[in-house]
């Protein structure tokens, strides 16, 4: 009786697994018909840095190690937190200006760092285009990126972003993965929404090397990996603080392994941003779904030899 339970116990894990392969082989069904947003093949290797929140070490640390690099990277401004008063701590506009003429992408993460709800869908306009403002104010062009604050999301806030001219939106690891521990997965040209770009890895204070590895070697099979960090260091934000070391360490990384490192609206050569995928969420539903079946229990070695 115990073999012939075991044997059932085994089939119901392995179907468990069938079931993820089967998600996944749809999912790649799924790709091919969707890639009609898609253009160029991504080359693997493909990086794009993401930092949010205007913080100071942004100018004094990352420029100038991004520069020496010749990377690409999106600064994502707010002028929340208090921004305004706090220049220890936050970047001056002409700070963001000279961020711009170096080159780098200027993108906008609300003027107050607004989380998108449904209560606060009718403040996003005017929140989206305050930033766009100080930029005018300051020769840098209208943004057409666009970060979640608090990753806090609506997709009633989609064609508002649309029509404010934002093509790429950056999203934090977050459904597929919990907000602890800055795991996600790379973003899929043609897939993924082009307003709801996971984050491949969103920078931690506990982060060391294969963390940030993990991140990043997503970068293959025709995927990005979006990375996302706060300041570096981030003194006002301590729970996404980066330490300069790790950061220098992380670039280094890049660098030697040959990574093609961009701003988020470079994405614009390998996805047509104007092309929406029926379901946001049916992606994140696959994930989810070969997450389950990967993580179900192999059989124990009693009950395989039990089958036998
Ligand atoms: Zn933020």
């Amino acid at each position: 009786m115990f073999p012939m339970c075991s044997r059932r116990l085994r089939l119901v894990q392995v179907g468990a697994k069938g079931w993820g392969l089967l998600v996944v082989l749809m999912g790649l069904v799924a790709s091919t018909y969707a890639s009609g947003a898609a253009l160029e093949s991504v080359p693997d290797r493909t990086v794009v840095l993401t930092f949010d929140d205007s913080v100071a070490s942004h100018h004094r640390v990352v420029r100038p190690l991004l520069k020496e690099l010749g990377f690409g990277a999106t600064f994502f401004i707010t002028e929340g937190f208090s921004f305004r008063t706090n220049k220890q701590d936050y970047l001056t506009w002409e700070q963001i200006a000279e961020l711009h003429r170096d080159g780098f992408e200027i993108g906008n993460h609300t003027r107050d760092h607004l989380g998108v709800t449904a209560d606060t869908l009718g403040l996003l306009r005017e929140q989206v285009e305050a930033i766009n403002r100080r930029c005018a104010e300051h020769g840098i062009p209208r943004t057409t990126s666009f970060s979640w604050p608090g990753n806090s999301i609506h997709p009633g806030a989609f064609p508002i972003l649309r029509e404010l001219g934002i093509r790429f939106a950056r999203r934090g690891g977050q459904p597929e993965h919990p907000y602890e521990g800055g795991r996600g997965f790379a973003f899929e040209p043609g897939v993924d929404h082009p307003l709801f770009i996971p984050s491949a890895g969103d920078a931690r204070p506990s982060w060391v090397l294969s963390d940030f590895r993990r991140a990043v070697d997503q970068a293959r099979g025709g995927r990005v990996a979006v990375l996302q960090f706060h300041g570096v260091p981030d003194r006002d934000h301590p729970w996404v603080n980066f330490p300069e070391e790790r950061f220098r360490e992380a670039m280094s990384y890049l660098k030697s392994g040959g990574f093609r490192v961009l701003a988020l609206r470079d994405l614009s050569q390998y996805v047509d941003a104007s092309v929406w995928p029926p379901d946001p969420m049916a992606v994140v539903n696959r994930r989810r779904a070969a997450m389950a079946a990967a993580e179900s229990p192999a059989p124990t070695v009693e009950e395989s030899v039990g089958a036998r």
